[in-house]
């Protein structure tokens, strides 16, 4: 998505452990025009399919994963972190390492949310070494729901996640596929100079 790569190049920045700033416009601050339109494009991308709910993961997924929900009208489902007291003990769970906050959450999704009649789009922020969406992944299947596939906003497509995901029989559609951060800049996947 052109505009989205732009907007990486105008206000991106490159941390160390090869981790992408974006608080401008998806990570802290968030744009929703632009957001909007993320989510028109992956509608666009998963068009022929047949879905029936958006799950992700909070925070950061949440706001790309409501725009997707919004143009389908279709709910949209965040796995959450902490256990709430408002949750009841039926949870579908999965341990999942954080790449940026370097430890492990037990994600979790209350099983009156996704069914074995749900056919889920996932969707999140960033794709590095996958573990966030495999472990939506390993709750959708523990749902018997069908996975019409995984969409996320920056791939980092040096890292492992996206072969981790495509392994596992799941379409994978990233707006934005980063090739590296060499010299501290952002390159795309086609335009490595
Ligand atoms: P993974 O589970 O694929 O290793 O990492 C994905 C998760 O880590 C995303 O949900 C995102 O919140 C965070 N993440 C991974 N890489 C980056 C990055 O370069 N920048 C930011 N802002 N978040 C990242």
């Amino acid at each position: 998505m052109e505009e989205l790569k732009q907007r990486i190049r105008e206000d991106g920045v490159v941390l160390p452990g090869n981790v992408l700033k974006v608080n401008q416009f998806l990570n802290h601050q968030i744009d929703p025009d632009l957001l909007y339109r993320i989510g028109k494009e992956f509608v666009e991308l998963f068009k022929d399919q047949k879905i029936t709910k958006i799950v992700t993961v909070e925070s950061s997924g949440i706001a790309p994963a409501t725009m997707v929900g919004l143009n389908l009208h279709v709910p949209v489902v965040f796995a959450r972190k902490k256990k709430s007291s408002t949750m009841n003990d039926n949870l579908y769970t999965a341990d999942v390492f954080s790449y940026t906050k370097r430890v492990t959450n037990t994600i979790s999704i209350d099983s009156k949310f996704l069914s074995a009649d749900d056919h889920v789009l996932i969707i999140d922020d960033f794709l590095a070494n996958g573990q966030a969406i495999l472990g939506l992944i390993d709750i959708c299947r523990q749902a018997q729901c069908t996975i019409v596939g995984a969409g996320v906003v920056i791939e980092k497509s040096f890292q492992e996640g996206a072969s981790l995901i495509k392994e596992k029989g799941v379409h994978l559609e990233s707006l934005a596929r980063i090739a590296s951060f060499a010299g501290d800049e952002v390159h795309f996947v086609g335009e490595e100079n």
